[in-house]
């Protein structure tokens, strides 16, 4: 897995180094903006970290140069905890994830791999779990072939444990993920979007299982 790593942060990228110094990585850096928007029009990548204050081209304009390029190569991008207009720039400018400094490796670690898994499968997922399907593009999600009448927020919910169906999500990474740029979704929330989508799923032998202290895990009985 080739990543890239956008930063000028010197701590940061040695964290990022750190992070994926294992097989299967090969990671790529660059500090100046301008540098890596050629960079990704001569070399593929398999997912970019892409930080968003940078010397040359800022990380916003990066990414929009690069889908305007019709590359859709998973960008994750990182910014700093005041930095909300950057975040909010970044994802209206095509990123796929974010993440705000300072961040947990194991964190990191995870969401890069569910980026390559979505990358591989062509950008948008078909996820599948049992008799239980999500087309993540047509944010649609069926059970034995019928539709799944869900909210927005439900089928955020079911995405995130499908594409890490069989391993505990936190509560915490649920409501970073489902929190838009303007409201924050609590625990109580939280609750409410797993007991609804448990309803959905009865008697279909796949179970979100809550691990008290933990998350939860989506399963096949
Ligand atoms: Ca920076």
């Amino acid at each position: 897995m080739r990543i890239l790593v956008v930063e000028d942060d010197p701590s940061q990228v040695a964290i990022l180094f750190h992070a994926f110094d294992k097989p299967g990585y090969t990671v790529v850096h660059e500090r100046d903006g301008k540098r890596a928007d050629h960079l990704l029009i001569t070399h593929e990548f398999d997912v970019v970290i892409l930080d968003m204050g940078l010397p040359g081209m800022d990380g916003a304009e990066i990414l929009r140069r690069l889908r305007h390029r019709k590359n859709n190569v998973p960008v994750l991008i990182l910014t700093a905890r005041d930095e909300v207009e950057d975040r909010v720039r970044g994802l209206d400018m095509g990123a796929d994830d974010y993440l705000t400094k300072p961040f947990d490796i194991q964190e990191l670690e995870a969401r890069v791999r569910s980026l390559i898994r979505r990358g591989h499968s062509g950008g948008a997922a078909q996820l599948q779990v049992g008799s239980l399907k999500l087309d993540t593009a047509g944010r649609l999600a069926t059970l034995n072939g019928q539709t799944l009448e869900l909210s927005s927020r439900e089928l955020n919910v079911l995405e995130l444990l499908m594409l890490s169906a069989g391993r505990i999500v936190s509560k915490e990474r649920l409501s970073d993920q489902l929190s838009g740029l303007d409201d924050l979704v609590s625990d109580n929330a939280i609750e409410v979007y797993v007991s609804r989508l448990r309803k959905h799923l009865k008697a279909s032998g796949i179970n979100i299982r809550t691990l008290r202290g933990l998350g939860y895990m989506l399963e096949k009985q």
